[in-house]
């Protein structure tokens, strides 16, 4: 197994986090390597037809970004990691993995995957579009639904 040095362990706070995240510590234990964790907070839905950004949108954005944090903070808690790096950004998912990664000289990305196939993955997987431009090794844990 190669020698990793820093994980960056990606978590949606979905049912599958604690699974997605046991692989990644266990790996980060196996390899001394550090821990840094992300979680993206896609923006609010903006009406594209309307070049305004109304107020209540800014503030929704706000208010998810806080929540986003106290979540990560109560999982950091729960899993002891506080000497671990946390990132909670804001944009698109896939472009705030790899920039992250990128930046953070990580060199393993640790994410969840559902072994969507056909229609499925062209509708969406944060697993797929992270592996197609990862700048280091990813590591899709399987999640059974
Ligand atoms: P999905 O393809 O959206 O079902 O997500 C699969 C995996 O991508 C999750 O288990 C997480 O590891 C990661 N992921 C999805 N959404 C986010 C997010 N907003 N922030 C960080 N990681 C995410």
């Amino acid at each position: 197994m190669p020698d990793y040095k820093h994980l960056l362990i990606a978590v949606d706070f979905s049912a599958s986090t604690d699974e997605v995240l046991k692989r990644g510590i266990d790996l980060a234990k196996a390899s001394n390597a550090r821990i840094s964790l992300i979680h993206v907070v896609e923006f609010a839905q903006v009406d594209l037809s309307n070049e305004l950004v109304m107020p209540q949108e800014l503030e929704l954005d706000r208010e998810l970004l806080a929540l986003a944090e106290k979540k990560m903070v109560s999982l950091i808690e729960k899993h002891q990691l506080q000497s671990s790096q946390r990132f909670v950004s804001q944009g698109s998912t896939k472009r705030e993995i790899l920039n992250t990664a990128t930046e953070e000289d990580v060199d393993l990305i640790v994410i969840g995957s559902h072994g969507r196939h056909g229609i499925q993955l062209l509708l969406g997987s944060t697993a797929n579009a992270v592996l197609h431009g990862a700048p280091c090794d990813v590591l899709a844990v399987r999640i059974r639904d």
